[in-house]
């Protein structure tokens, strides 16, 4: 492909260890495909443990100037890359479909949200203060203050690799510490390109080491290296308690962004008008390959029929295609194991009893394309109730009861993201108190913003992302006591 992007200078096919453009030492590379039409895109390096360790000693070596930066210094420069960002959207967007299959429009905005995460850090860092703590022995004094960690390792999954990366990236960077980043190798390009655009704003040598490669190779070496302080990782619940492990020995800060299986409880009280447009969008957004897509639908039973039908209705006219036509509502899935993943959880839920709606098998325009799919009677004993589908499957459950909808909405090992229909006051407070998860949409299922914490329970991992909460990832506390202070 030719000139595919306005600034081809975006497009990056190296990795950038030390300020520095570089190819793997092997000179191995990694086939990445336009999961569309399975083109070939292009090639990045499968870099290993070798260019690894490099990068984590030149983001070693880059940190103590980097962290006696002032925080209005360090601002400045992620408010300028934030702004690269913005202005060079169009690029940024057309990369991004190529590379993950994403309707242009959700394109541009995970871009812009991840673009939002720079000027919010740059101005949080600013007020994250210590502490001067209240005397409490006569003759001391004790203070606190925050500093930054260290050398910080991401590891990035493929689904949304425009805002994941800024997202740890910019408190990351605000709070002082330097960086190692490894993203999915299905979607290397995003990374790539804002790394690009860091050193066109001048952030300095060492200070954002991007690699690409093999994922056992670089992440065993990104666990083991007693350099690195803090492994920030958004991915699979599997691979997410594999690296934990592997950080045990050299015991690293840990933040998990990991699997959900979120439930979407509508209470016959709602308003389906609302109602109905929020799940199709909670649903089908990404075509369903979203760690906070809704994965159950649980409706009261008297609304059961109208939201159905309301959904079927939406569902039937999403318009499935190649993301960069601009008629697009809905790409394709990220390879064909997605499809067959897919389609296992469909086959399985028919094959328990469960009523198909609409869709239910790869789309005629094949490839990756999967069906817009609606279900209904799903029950607890179908895996799609239990696993999280990442893929456009919406299956509706009915339930009679307060009581009985917040039992099955608990009934799962992750504890993500929960959304609630309903315009009951005290039933969104109980609801709020009572469902195990870390975030709740009322009405509403935008969640991730760079002002709120975005995170979840159980196995669906540790530590929160956005927010105050999270630069304080990045940071350490440490604490003084002055004594002698008796005179
Ligand atoms: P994944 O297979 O866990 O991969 C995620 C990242 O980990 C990729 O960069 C991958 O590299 C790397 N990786 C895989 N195996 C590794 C290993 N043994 N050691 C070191 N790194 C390894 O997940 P995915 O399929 O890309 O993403 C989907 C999952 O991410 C879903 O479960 C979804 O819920 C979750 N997710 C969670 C959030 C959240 O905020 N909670 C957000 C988005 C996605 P390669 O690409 O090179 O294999």
């Amino acid at each position: 492909m030719q000139n595919f992007l306005h600034d081809m200078g975006l497009f990056r096919e190296q990795c950038l260890i030390n300020g520095a453009w570089r190819g793997a030492d092997s000179g191995k590379v990694l086939r990445v495909d336009n999961p569309a039409d399975g083109s070939l895109l292009g090639q990045a390096p499968d870099c290993g443990a070798a260019e690894t360790r490099q990068a984590v000693e030149a983001a070693q070596a880059a940190f103590p100037a980097w962290k006696a930066r002032t925080p209005q210094e360090r601002g400045a420069l992620l408010r300028a890359w934030g702004q690269a960002i913005e202005d060079n959207l169009e690029d940024l967007a057309r990369l991004l479909t190529l590379e993950e299959g994403k309707p242009l429009a959700e394109a541009r905005g995970e871009i812009r949200q991840g673009a939002s995460y720079f000027p919010w850090y740059a101005e949080e860092i600013r007020r994250c203060a210590g502490e001067v703590t209240p005397v409490f022995r006569a003759g001391v004094q004790a203070l606190t203050r925050r500093e930054p960690v260290g050398v910080a390792a991401a590891i990035t999954p493929w689904n949304f690799p425009m805002s994941m990366l800024p997202r740890k990236v910019a408190p990351a960077l605000a709070a002082g510490c330097t960086m190692v980043v490894k993203p999915a190798s299905a979607t290397p390009y995003s990374a790539l390109a804002l790394a690009e655009l860091a050193q066109r704003v001048g952030l300095p040598a060492g200070v954002l080491n991007v690699l690409t490669g093999g994922a056992r190779a670089i992440g065993g070496e990104i666990t083991a290296n007693p350099l690195v302080r803090k492994l920030s990782f958004t991915g699979s619940t599997a691979v997410g308690k594999e690296l934990a492990a592997q950080c045990g020995p050299t015991l690293k800060r840990l933040s998990m962004e990991l699997g959900g299986n979120a439930p979407f409880i509508v209470f016959a009280d709602a308003d389906l008008e609302r109602a109905v447009p929020t799940a199709l969008a909670c649903k089908f957004r990404n075509a369903g390959q979203t760690c906070i897509c809704a994965n159950r639908f649980l409706v009261e039973r008297s609304a059961y029929e109208a939201f159905a039908q309301g959904l079927l209705a939406k569902v039937r006219a999403l318009r499935v295609g190649n993301g960069l036509d601009p008629h697009t509502d809905m790409g394709p899935l990220i390879n064909a194991d997605a499809v067959a993943h897919t389609d296992a959880l469909v086959r399985d839920a028919l094959d328990k009893g469960a009523q198909l709606l609409a869709g239910g098998k790869p789309h005629s325009l094949g490839g990756n394309f999967y069906e817009p799919t609606l279900l209904t009677g799903l029950t607890p004993q179908m895996r799609i109730f239990r696993e999280e589908i990442f893929g456009p499957v919406a299956a509706l459950m009915p339930f009679d009861a307060e009581e009985e909808a917040v039992a099955l909405a608990n009934d799962t090992e992750y504890g993500l993201a929960s959304y609630v229909c309903t315009n009951n006051m005290p039933r969104i407070w109980r609801l709020f108190r009572d469902l195990q998860y870390g975030m709740a949409g009322v009405n509403d299922a935008a969640l991730a913003a760079a002002e709120t914490p975005f995170g979840g329970t159980k196995n669906s991992g540790l530590g929160r992302e956005g927010g105050r909460e999270g630069l304080l990832e990045y940071m350490e506390t440490r604490y003084l006591l002055l004594g002698g202070l008796e005179g």
